[in-house]
């Protein structure tokens, strides 16, 4: 039994079911768990350790709903740069086939660390490429070295160029193999129990890269085993295309003849999705990993995201893989999402009220990186600061550059303003990062071999 007390934060957002903010609050905390939440002073005094955040905003632990770690190694490729999705693709697919398990190793580092650095405590990676012996129990124990909570997809592709869809046949497995070993990640790894750190998903690529009978054999299989689904559905323009020429559909439509709504479904993207579709996530209850950033960088679109929110879609926030963003910030993933909405509403000529009321809030988008993530994830136990829930959460030191002048009110300040990376980030009532310091990696000696990897990789 252990017991921390985290206590005079200036102001503590717990992001509860009454949104409340807690002037001089604190938190104290067994084992991992939250026991109390509330102003400092009413809060047990004796801890095994003390935390004071004085001058600091804490606030829940961010969830990361989309990522491809390995990415991290192709970023800003040249030829990549200006590309849309499907000759971005193209273009860097046979140089991800180069990869090796260090490879996977060295990049799942990478982006956990620039995560825990932005405020990231769980987060969603999908990895959807396994060749020259990689596995995804590499990136799994990678992992164990930063100290977030991981949810590994274990990714697939199965229709290479030769069956009609997009990757070369190199890079895509036989269906029987990857079912097989989805079946022995989930057997090895996946722990549902409150405060797990690891979960296995199971996530076809997309609808161009596998078949049908892939997407329906998975969804069997994750439902067997009570694990959530994902993959990326309605990004571009070009998928729909694609579905409609090859399965007679659109992206959504296909999805419900493989089996592929309910609530333990989340899509990244979703940008081409109307009205009615929209409704059909609400009814389902598929959740939304918004990657407003790779969708910019791609040129894919803009994702109705204030229509899902209306419809009670669960929404949360991706940072996408580092080879279409190409960073892995996750609080400034947020303030991206709060700006996109905006302009979506303009673009849509909405009747923006003259107090600004209706313009997508610094604080929706803080609660789409916090609460909304944890719904889209299936996860109880994160997501807010709660009697109960777990200890994860980050604190930023308000007395900084970034937010000189922006205090009138610190949690919008947050997002309104270009935070810098956090100053603390815990995980289970454990320290990732101490006073703007990342603890279970020397982060200079890793870069160095991150970029020396990169590198390598182009040369083939
Ligand atoms: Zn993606």
């Amino acid at each position: 039994m252990s017991t921390l007390l985290v206590k005079n934060a200036q102001i503590l957002v717990t992001m509860d079911d009454h949104r409340r903010e807690i002037p001089d609050g604190g938190l104290f905390i067994r084992d991992g768990f939250i026991e109390q939440v509330g102003p400092s002073s009413e809060l047990p005094q004796d801890a095994d350790e003390t935390l004071d955040l004085a001058g600091h905003i804490v606030l829940p632990g961010l969830v990361n709903t989309h990522h491809h770690f390995y990415q991290t190694l192709t970023r800003v490729v040249p030829a990549a740069q200006n590309a849309n999705l499907f000759k971005w693709l193209t273009t860097l697919y046979p140089i991800w086939a180069r990869m090796t398990p260090e490879h996977i190793r060295i990049s799942t580092q990478t982006a956990l660390s620039e995560l825990a650095l932005s405020g990231c405590t769980t987060a969603s990676d999908h990895l959807y490429l396994f060749p020259n012996g990689s596995k995804l129990d590499d990136e799994i124990e990678a992992a164990g070295s930063i100290g977030l909570r991981l949810h590994a997809s274990r990714g697939s592709m199965s229709l290479g160029q030769s069956k009609g869809g997009l990757p070369p046949d190199s890079v895509v497995d036989s269906e029987e193999k990857i079912l097989e070993d989805s079946e022995r990640l989930i057997q090895t790894y996946h722990d549902p129990s409150p405060g797990s750190m690891v979960q296995i998903v199971l996530a076809p690529c997309s609808p161009f890269s596998v078949t049908g009978d892939l997407m329906k054999q998975s969804a069997a299989l994750a439902r067997r085993y009570g694990v959530h689904l994902h993959t990326h559905l309605a990004e571009t323009q070009d998928e729909e295309e694609f579905c409609l020429q090859k399965f007679g559909y659109r992206p959504l439509a296909y999805m419900q003849t493989v089996d592929w709504v309910g609530n333990d479904v989340w899509f990244a993207h979703s940008v081409h999705i109307n009205p009615e579709e929209i409704q059909v996530y609400a009814r389902e209850g598929c959740g939304v990993a918004h990657c407003p950033n790779s969708n910019m960088r791609l040129a894919s679109g803009i994702a109705p995201i204030e229509a899902f929110l209306r419809a009670g879609v669960n929404v949360g926030i991706g940072v996408d893989g580092s080879a279409s963003n190409d960073s892995s910030h996750l609080l400034a993933e947020a303030r991206q999402a709060m700006l996109l909405a905006r302009l979506n509403a303009g673009l849509k000529g909405a009747s923006l009220s003259s107090t600004g009321s209706e313009i997508f809030s610094a604080r929706q988008a803080l609660e789409l990186a916090t609460r909304g993530g944890a719904a889209v994830l299936g996860r109880k136990d994160i997501g807010s600061l709660e009697v109960g829930k777990c200890a994860d959460f980050i604190a930023y030191d308000l007395n900084h550059l970034d937010f000189s002048g922006g205090l009138h009110d610190p949690v919008a300040a947050l997002l309104l303003c270009q935070s810098h990376g956090v100053d603390y980030n815990y995980v289970h009532g454990k320290p990732v990062v101490k006073e703007g310091m990342l603890l279970g990696i020397d982060i200079d000696k890793h870069v160095r071999l991150h970029n020396k990897a990169a590198a390598g990789l182009m040369e083939g």
